[in-house]
This record gives structure tokens, C-alpha cells and sequence, in this order.
């Protein structure tokens, strides 16, 4: 294997690219943006996933499925970074507030977390994850403790688990530069891929088309488009799952003036929302209904989703008065924001419905992974927090 050309510049591509750089192939990198990580990869909230999010799935498939990625995170990225990622990482453990109109119970979320708990314990890799004394067992706020952190009526259960999220602007920043200062790592910036062809003479090399070149043969192409990439997987003669959808999803990242104790929460399970605080002075702020802008089941769904410009002012005073209804720490925020950003991307999953439908199957993320034909690998990352896990497993395959 002497040269691979990655496709998208996203955590999945860079990790990719940096990893087999470093393995001595010459890599060459596809971003249609000019610069990497600037899309989903960049704007999301960072959650370091265990499983404990997905009560939706009783069969604790997707759990299972995401556990191994998330417990190495914190491995795979110092590595990658060459660095620690300790000032990146939430300064609190995860509180799950159960909403009144939740499609887990308070009993079954007990009962979910409590399992997801101990298939946590029995992993290897619990030592040196991003959150400290992974696999305690989940504990149940006492009422006292519950209404200090909301006032809401419709909130009728919390729990205290031991998961973390990290701030990806931070981790994207040093990404950045460790995949410029990388040697044997060709960085194409602005280069929107338009197909992957197999090579005339030899069907075990491919091109690249772009909208300027045909580029290549390479030895073998990774695919980690996120959004574009079941366009491409259709050139190459793949079909898309039997089902999978598109929602555009923005949330606001917030600077704020002065310290707000904002705690970190996430209502489930369903469509709610999610409040984090990174440091002191970084907050994420998500109310789902208010954030969803747009949602597709094309294969390639528009650049440019609906209802994506000039809307910053109008969606932070939704997202903090929504959110805020159930968290009252958040409605300081508007009065100490220095800085907001209402940013996000594209969420594709191998599930169609809504959250708030029990039986949906965007409750399943457990379908994600390497799709493989030949040298052409074809990556769902799924999650952010399985990214590099799931990249150190494509350089094996490669390599
Ligand atoms: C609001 C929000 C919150 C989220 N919260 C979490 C969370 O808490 N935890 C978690 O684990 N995950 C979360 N996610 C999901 C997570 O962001 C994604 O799973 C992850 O970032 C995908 O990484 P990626 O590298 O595959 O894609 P991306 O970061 O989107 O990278 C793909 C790259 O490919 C480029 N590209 C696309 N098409 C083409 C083309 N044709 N040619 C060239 N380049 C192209 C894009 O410009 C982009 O840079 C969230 C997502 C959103 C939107």
C-alpha cells in the first residue's frame, strides 16, 4: 500500500490521515471546504458516548456498539495529538433528566443505566477514559439535589452517570495543525469529490474525479464524507442502506462575559435537549426542537440546508428560553454571553422517524462502522466519540 486517497477532512478523515501517515503511506486528502474540520466535526457537543444516551434501544445494541470507541477515545486522540486532552475535557460528570413524555420510563431508564453501567465495568479499557471512574454505578439524585439543578414540573427523575463531553473546537484546533505539519500528508483543500472510478487497467486502483482533475490511481480510497458519502459509495456501484435519513441540527456555542453554573445535562429520551460546560467560560447549549433545521432522506442532501442563514439571534433566544424552561442556570447566559456561535451540521444515521416515537429507529445507532469492498472502505463514523477508534481500525485493515 503506498498511496490512499482520504476523502472529507471531518474527524474521521483527518484521524484516518494522520494515522496512515504515520505508518509511512502517502496519503492525499479531499476537503471541498478550505479548511478541514470546520463542519460537524467542529460544532457538536462533544459527548464522549458510553451508551447511556440510547435507553431508546432495550436490546443494549447500540451501547455495546459505541462503548469501546468512547472508552478509547481519550487513548487514540492523545496519540493523534501528541498531546493531552485533559483542558479539552467537561468539568462535571452527566446528569440524565428523565421528561415526563420520555419513551424510557424512570423505571427502565434505571434499569438501562444500571446495565450500561456494568457492561462498562467489564470492558478492558475503563482505566484512562475521558471520564474519571467510568463504569460507577449510576446514582439517583435525591429530590434536594434534583431541584437544584431544575424547577421544571415535567421533569419527574435524574440521574448522575460517569460519562464526559470534550470540547471539539478544542480538539479540531490541534487537529488542524497536527494534520498541516504531518509529512507525507498531501492536503487537497476545495477539492469537492465528485466520484471515485476504478482505474482502466487495473480494477484494484482508483481515481478520484473532482470538479478541477481526475486524480490518482491510488492504491485504495477511505471514504469518510459523512453527508457526501453515500453520493460517492453510488459511483463506485454501492447502494445506500435500506434506511437512513439526514437532520441538519445546530445548537449555540457560547462564550461567556463571566462564570454561569451551568450544569451539565442531557433530558432524554427523546427529542429535549442538552446543556455542557467546558471550563469556565465555554458553554453548549441545545434544545432540539428549536435546532432542527432541516432534514432530508436524499442521498446527497443540499449544502446549504433550509433555514440555515440569519437565524443566530432568533435560535439562541429559543434554544436559552426553551432549554432555560427546565434549567433555570441557563437563563443567565443570555445576560453574560461575550461570544455566541449557533453552528452544527449534518446528523446522518441508518434510522428513520422521530426521537419521540418509542419505536423509531433513530433510537438504534448500532448499524455504524467500515463498509468494505476491496480497497474502498466506506466509513459511517456514526458518533464523533467512535472516530478514532474507528480510524486506527481502518489503518490496521490498510496497513
Ligand atoms: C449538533 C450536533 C451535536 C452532536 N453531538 C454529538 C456528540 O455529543 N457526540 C458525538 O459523538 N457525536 C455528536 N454529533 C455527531 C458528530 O458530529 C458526527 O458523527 C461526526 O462529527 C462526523 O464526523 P465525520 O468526520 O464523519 O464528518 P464531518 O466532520 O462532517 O466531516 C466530513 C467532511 O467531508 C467534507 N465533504 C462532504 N462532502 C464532500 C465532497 N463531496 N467532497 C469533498 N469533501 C466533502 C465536509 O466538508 C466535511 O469537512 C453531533 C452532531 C451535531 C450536528
Amino acid at each position: 500500500m503506498t498511496h490512499v486517497a482520504v476523502l472529507g477532512g471531518g474527524i474521521m478523515g483527518c484521524a484516518t490521515a494522520v494515522l496512515l501517515a504515520r505508518r509511512g503511506v502517502d496519503v492525499t486528502l479531499f476537503e471541498a471546504a478550505d479548511r478541514v474540520l470546520a463542519r460537524a466535526s467542529r460544532w457538536n457537543e462533544g459527548k464522549i458516548h458510553l451508551g447511556y444516551l440510547y435507553a431508546g434501544d432495550r436490546t443494549l445494541n447500540t451501547a455495546r456498539r459505541l462503548m469501546p470507541g468512547g472508552l478509547a477515545f481519550r487513548r487514540i486522540t492523545e496519540t493523534l495529538l501528541e498531546q493531552s486532552i485533559a483542558p479539552a475535557i467537561g468539568a462535571d460528570d452527566e446528569v440524565y433528566l428523565v421528561h415526563r413524555a420520555s419513551v424510557a420510563s424512570v423505571r427502565a431508564t434505571a434499569q438501562y443505566l444500571a446495565a450500561v453501567a456494568s457492561l462498562v465495568r467489564e470492558h478492558a479499557e475503563v482505566a484512562g477514559s475521558v471520564a474519571p471512574d467510568a463504569g460507577r454505578a449510576p446514582a439517583t439524585l435525591a429530590s434536594t439535589d434534583l431541584a437544584r439543578i431544575t424547577d421544571s414540573a415535567d421533569i419527574v427523575a435524574g440521574f448522575r452517570v460517569a460519562e464526559r463531553s470534550v470540547s471539539t473546537n478544542w480538539i479540531a484546533d490541534r487537529l488542524e495543525a497536527v494534520v498541516a505539519a504531518t509529512p507525507r500528508l498531501r492536503l487537497r483543500l476545495g477539492a469537492r469529490v465528485a466520484a471515485v472510478t476504478p482505474a482502466a487497467d487495473r480494477t484494484d486502483r482508483f481515481h478520484v474525479q473532482t470538479a478541477e482533475d481526475r486524480d490518482g490511481p491510488y492504491d485504495a480510497v477511505v471514504n469518510a464524507l459523512w453527508e457526501g458519502r453515500l453520493a460517492i459509495d453510488r459511483t463506485m456501484g454501492l447502494s445506500p442502506p435500506a434506511e437512513f435519513s439526514h437532520r441538519y441540527r445546530v445548537a449555540a456555542f457560547v462564550r461567556l462575559s463571566q462564570p454561569v453554573d451551568v450544569p451539565s445535562v442531557v433530558i432524554g429520551t427523546g427529542p429535549f435537549g442538552d446543556a455542557k460546560r467546558y471550563g469556565e467560560r465555554d458553554v453548549y447549549l441545545s434544545w432540539y426542537p428549536a435546532g432542527l433545521l432541516d432534514e432530508s432522506d436524499a442521498l446527497a442532501p443540499p449544502t446549504e440546508p433550509r433555514g440555515s442563514a440569519d437565524v443566530d439571534a432568533r435560535l439562541l433566544i429559543d434554544i436559552t428560553t426553551q432549554l432555560g424552561s427546565i434549567v433555570p442556570a441557563v437563563r443567565q447566559v443570555l445576560s453574560n454571553t461575550d461570544h455566541a456561535s449557533i453552528r452544527g451540521g449534518w446528523v446522518y444515521a441508518n434510522g428513520r422517524g422521530s426521537l419521540s416515537q418509542p419505536w423509531s429507529t433513530l433510537h438504534r445507532r448500532d448499524r455504524v462502522g467500515i463498509h468494505r469492498v476491496g480497497r474502498y472502505l466506506s466509513v459511517d463514523t456514526g458518533k464523533y466519540s467512535i472516530a478514532p477508534w474507528l480510524a486506527q481500525q481502518v489503518v490496521d485493515q490498510l496497513v
